[in-house]
């Protein structure tokens, strides 16, 4: 490890304890930056790096709620407000039961780059709370939402910090959370996105991580001549970012063999199609159920559980052309990597935030197969979460096709971006560096810009 990359990870790991995802994340983007900060000295002696890798604000909160039986139940709330140098903090909230301060920050760190590489005018955050929705009801689900909202609507603001949705949060959260904070503070404005269609929502918000990351691909292929129709892909995960980039690849001619849920893994080799999918979406949004069940309705389909003493994920080891990890932080282990591209893998767009470890990584960039990471592929969620404020702003709603088109187009320009940057900086192809350190010269720039605040 080069010297300054070492020094660095020794303060953010003393500073920063037992919080092993965000030293991963900090770690990545600084070993991108040491050509950058050694051509930059105005970046080194202004200490951005040290300044971006602490957090401008931590909150963290007690979200107490009543459960059916009229028990009392205690979880935890956070938010990261982690750099606002190019605009309002933004990000989304995870609900989950492995949620904790170090995940929430790899996830609001990562979220400053991406957000910076979308070109519009966001600042990173993230947050959520350690309450798990699966298994609740609505009546539970609303109350958590309403209890967690009491506190966090004194801390967020359409000019401040604009929250969305993640993991365990989607359209049913979103609208709980909306409904309280338009309670508490007497006005209905736009303090979180991905809200329903009705109320502030944009067309193709809940579509546009997993189209973004397809997009992505599909620039990413372009660049080698190739296009997507005809491959063979796989996808992890069945939320929403799988169930779309599924939808984007059946549109685009591509065949997506697998999905997964924190149980297991389905493969259908003769592809899911739309059928398919719908029966997926049925499944997953409005039944709640699990993806197992897919195998059961669907012949010629397997199902594997998953199994937590393995190192390893059966769904890396089909064969396939690309790529689509869409659930969780290291989902793609070393001994995945390795054998994804003993099989052939051409292509890894990631739909999931730091799906890949470290190691992985590395491999996948050693062997110069298209590699997109997911601060690049999946930045179109946050992307269409911006022209959802736009809109917002306006009091206006673009049509479908519009904000479609808007989401190609910055998808292309991130790509275009990642491209050039790892290119100024000697390493061409390289898509880790690129997105790194195009992300960071907008933020670092606008911080010499405003002073030391
Ligand atoms: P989601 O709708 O809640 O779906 C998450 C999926 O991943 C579910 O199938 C879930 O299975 C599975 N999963 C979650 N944790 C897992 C674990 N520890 N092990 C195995 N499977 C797990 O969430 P999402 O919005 O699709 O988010 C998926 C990923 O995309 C996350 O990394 C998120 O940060 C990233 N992302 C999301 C957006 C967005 O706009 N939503 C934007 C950018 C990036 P279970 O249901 O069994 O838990």
């Amino acid at each position: 490890m080069n010297d300054s990359v070492s020094s660095l990870m020794q303060t953010v790991v003393a500073k920063n304890p037992s919080e092993p995802e965000f030293h991963q994340a900090v770690q990545e983007v600084a070993e991108s930056l040491v050509l950058v900060l050694e051509e930059h000295p105005e970046y080194r002696s202004a200490k951005i790096l040290e300044r971006m890798v602490e957090p401008e604000r931590v909150i963290l909160f007690r979200v107490p709620w009543m459960d059916d039986r009229g028990a009392v139940q205690v979880n935890r709330g956070f938010r990261i407000e982690m750099n606002s140098a190019i605009g309002p903090y933004k990000g989304g909230l995870r609900f989950h039961p492995s949620v904790n301060l170090g995940i929430l920050k790899f996830l609001a760190f990562e979220q400053v780059f991406k957000n910076s590489l979308t070109t519009l005018p966001m600042g990173g955050g993230k947050g959520g709370s350690d309450f798990d929705p699966k298994g609740k009801s609505d009546d539970e689900v609303m109350r958590f939402c309403q209890s967690f909202m009491t506190e966090l609507f004194r801390h967020i603001g359409a000019n401040t910090d604009v929250p969305a949705g993640d993991i365990g949060v989607g359209g049913r959260e979103i609208g709980y959370l909306f409904g309280q904070y338009k309670r508490l503070a007497n006005e209905f404005t736009g303090i979180l996105t991905g809200k329903g269609i009705h109320w502030g929502g944009s067309l193709i918000r809940p579509e546009a991580t997993g189209y973004g990351a397809v997009y992505f691909a599909r620039e990413m292929l372009a660049t080698r001549g190739e296009e997507l129709a005809g491959r063979t892909c796989l996808v992890s995960g069945s939320g929403n970012v799988a169930q779309y980039a599924v939808e984007k690849l059946i549109e685009l001619g591509a065949k997506a063999v697998t999905l997964s849920d924190s149980g297991g893994v389905v493969h259908d080799p003769a592809g899911i199609d739309r059928e398919k999918l719908d029966f997926v979406l049925e499944l997953k949004n409005v039944r709640r159920g699990r993806i197992s069940e897919y195998a059961k309705e669907f012949k010629g389909s397997t199902y594997t559980p998953a199994d937590a003493t393995q190192s390893t994920n059966p769904l890396w080891s089909h064969p396939a052309d690309c790529a689509f990890p869409c659930a969780t932080q290291n989902e793609i282990s070393l001994a995945d990597a390795r054998t994804m591209l003993k099989n052939g893998i051409q292509l890894v767009s990631e739909g999931a935030n730091m799906p890949t470890v470290p190691d992985g990584v590395e491999l996948f960039v050693e062997g110069k197969i298209l590699y997109g990471p997911g601060k690049a592929a999946n930045a179109g969620g946050v992307a269409v979460s911006g022209l959802e404020m736009a809109q917002n702003s306006m009091r206006y709603n673009w049509q479908r096709a519009e904000v479609d088109q808007r989401l190609q187009i910055i998808m292309a320009d991130i790509h275009a971006a990642c491209v050039a940057a790892a290119e100024r900086f000697g390493t061409p192809g390289n898509y880790v560096n690129g997105a790194n350190i195009a992300g960071f010269l907008k933020v670092a720039d606008s911080m010499l810009d405003q002073g030391l605040v």
